[in-house]
This record gives C-alpha cells, structure tokens and sequence, in this order.
C-alpha cells in the first residue's frame, strides 16, 4: 500500500512525523508537506505562481519533500511524484477538527484534495491547547489505521482524538453550532482592527464529532464531496418547476458547441496548476 502524508502545520510539526512513523507499519510512506504552516488555509490550491517540490532530510528516514504551497497543492504534486498513491493520510493535526472545521482547515483539505483525485483521504486531529502526547496517541493512530486502511469503501474520514482516549465511535458532523467570532480591536494609533477568532462554544448533540471527543471517544466521521441537498433539490423540483420538462425531451442533444466550449475554456483558466496533477 503507497501512503501518502501530508497536514497543514507544516513539514517539521511533531504530529506529521508520528503519524508517518505509524504509517510505515501498513505500507510504504512518502510525505509531502507545507514548507510553513498553512493551517486554515481550506481548500486553498496556488494557481497564480509556480511550485517547488524539494526533498528534506527527515530524522526517521521516510522519504519526505516540502512544496512552497497549501496541503492541497502538496497532495496534488505528491500525486503527480508518486504513482498508485492508495491513500492520503493528513495530520496529525495540532488542533481538532470538529464540525464546522471541516469547510476551514487545511488538514481536511488535504484529505478533500485525495478523494478529488480518486485517492482516499484520512484527516487525523488532536487537542492543540497543550502539546499532544505523541507516544500515547501512536496506538490509537495505529487503531484508526487498522480501520480505515482495511476498509476501502470508505473514501474520506475526519479523525478526531480526544486528550485521553477511551475508545472509537463512528459520528457526523455537528453543524448547528459555529464558534467563529469577530473581535474588535485597536491598533496603536487607535484605529480599529479586527480578529476574526475561534470562540469556545459549549454543549453539542448526542452522535456528533464533538459529542464523542467531548466524552473521550475518538471521532471517526465518514464524508462526501457531493454536497448536493437530495432531499431540497426534489422538494425545489416539485415547489418550483422550472425548465426540467424541456430539458428531459431535448436530453439526447449534444452539448451546445458554444456553450460546452465556454465552459472549457473556463475550467482551463481557473486552474492551470491543477492541470497536469490531475491527469497523472
Ligand atoms: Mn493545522
């Protein structure tokens, strides 16, 4: 199994490292990582500069290269580097990654870039407000491996650790609650800044990420790409019907020549570097 390793803290934070010493234990590691810290960079891919890729010098002698770009630029040059890459692992990450964290960090981006890739993604997280205990989280790292590395129907998984863990649950995602905030400041002069910042939040519901690792279970959440609203897109159909009658009869049409050009041409502009990563 190719396992690629990848986090947004960046090539030299402690939780990369652990994560790829237990990794070497299901397959052949290679990580490819922020040259700096990119964490809550989201999704973010570099399409206005060019990126390097240099191999660095690790203390437990994984093969290791640092990309001058965001974790889903890393995942997307490690993927071009390395072919059959299997799975993408991400982390550990200092910090969790609960609920809403999943539309900000870069952890999970880079677990997100795999599956757009075809790859599957792994995101692994762990509480940031005190250095994790490395060596007491390698065997619940090595639990959740024997997981989701065994199982390869399942694609993209956000991992959460708590500080002391007790056991694994499956969980979704709690979204009701968002803990960002803007704070007002002032600089020296007195003019007014502000922080946009994270904001403890409390009580959450039963089955949740956060419900789990606030009662010292490691999370495990299945995700998807697809946001698609199933249920509002056939309630919207019925509500408000709109050109879906049309559509349905002219549906063995090709596309429109114009049209179906625009739009080529269009993706092509958006994202020149994702171009050649894309179709290795
Ligand atoms: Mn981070």
């Amino acid at each position: 199994m190719r396992i690629l390793v990848a986090n947004d803290d960046g090539i030299y934070s402690p939780g990369i490292w652990t994560l790829a010493e237990v990794a070497k234990e299901f397959g052949d590691v290679r990580v490819v990582a922020p040259d700096v810290e990119q964490s809550s960079m989201g999704h973010a891919i570099t399409a206005s500069r060019p990126l390097a890729y240099r191999p660095t010098n690790l203390k437990n002698g994984v093969e290791a290269y640092r990309v001058n770009g965001t974790p889903a630029d890393c995942v997307a040059l490690g993927a071009y580097h390395w072919e059959k890459v299997d799975v993408v692992l991400s982390g550990v990450n200092i910090g969790l990654n609960l609920g809403n964290s999943i539309w900000h960090s870069g952890t999970l981006a880079a677990a997100k870039q795999a599956a757009l890739l075809g790859l599957r993604g792994v995101a692994l997280s762990a509480p940031g407000s005190r250095e994790p205990d490395y060596e007491n989280l390698k065997p619940w790292i090595r639990r959740v491996l024997e997981v989701v590395l065994s199982d390869s129907t399942l694609r993209l998984t956000n991992i959460n650790f708590p500080r002391d863990p007790r056991g694994l649950l499956w969980t979704r995602v709690s979204v009701r609650q968002y803990d960002g905030q803007v704070v007002p400041m002032k600089d020296p002069m007195g003019r007014e800044l502000y922080w946009f910042t994270v904001v403890p939040i409390r009580g959450s519901e039963e089955g949740t990420d956060r419900w789990a690792v606030e009662r010292s279970w490691t999370s495990l959440t299945p995700l998807r790409l697809d946001l698609t609203d199933e249920a509002m897109l056939a309630a919207a159909r019925t509500k408000h019907p709109l050109d879906e009658r049309v559509a349905a009869a002219l549906r063995s049409e090709p596309p429109a020549p114009d049209a179906e050009k625009t739009v080529r041409e269009d993706e092509a502009k958006a994202e020149p570097g994702a171009g050649p990563a894309m179709s290795s």
